[in-house]
């Protein structure tokens, strides 16, 4: 089969609910350097509503990765939901986001990653800085990356906000290294 050198594969964010345009307009130049890819953002879609749990009033994170497939446009390499409900997967009480290891899709939370969520002013460029670890954290996961437990890494698990904020929004060393090696396998002509 030949291969269209035209048709570049892209990493799409798709707001799941309203999302504030100057998230999107942060994300998508670091996330496209990041991972060497053009990226661009979706038209938002509404919230799947079979993912709400009534009684923990949060949205079940698998519910909405499983829904993340069908969105995938075609010539998607990468596809990254991001939402600003509170996210959850059994057993944990909460998740920043969660992904496909390996796989196509992302997911990640803005709720926790406002100052405001924990009754603190405001901090615009924090949030944002937060929102790009997560976000890069999520995607490396769809890469095949799994938790380093360099806690300067992005692939540092967080358990808790601050683990989110001492950790860089780069990978280490090490991880680096395996993204490039996973990205050249990928992208390797045989495939
Ligand atoms: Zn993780
Ligand atoms: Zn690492």
């Amino acid at each position: 089969m030949l291969r269209d050198k035209n048709k570049k594969k892209m990493l799409y964010l798709l707001p799941i609910g309203e999302i504030e345009p100057y998230v999107l307009e942060h994300l998508i130049p670091s996330l496209s350097r990041t991972f060497s890819l053009p990226c661009a953002s979706l038209k938002a879609v509404g919230i799947p509503s079979e993912a709400y749990h009534v009684r923990r009033r949060q949205y079940n994170s698998e519910v909405i990765l499983h829904r993340l497939q069908t969105y995938r446009p075609p010539q998607g390499e990468r596809l990254l939901g991001i939402t600003e409900v509170d996210l959850y997967v059994s057993p944990l009480n909460f998740v920043f986001g969660q992904a496909d290891l390996p796989g196509r899709v992302a997911l990640i939370s803005l709720c926790r990653l406002h100052q405001e969520f924990y009754g603190l002013a405001s901090a615009k460029a924090l949030f944002l800085l937060r929102t790009t670890k997560e976000a890069v954290h999520e995607l490396g996961h769809t890469y095949g990356l799994r938790h380093c437990y360099n806690t300067k890494c992005v692939m540092h698990f967080s358990n808790s906000l601050r683990d989110t904020d001492i950790k860089s929004d780069r990978f280490c060393k090490r991880c680096q290294q395996e993204l490039e090696d996973n990205l050249q396998m990928l992208r390797s002509p045989e495939r």
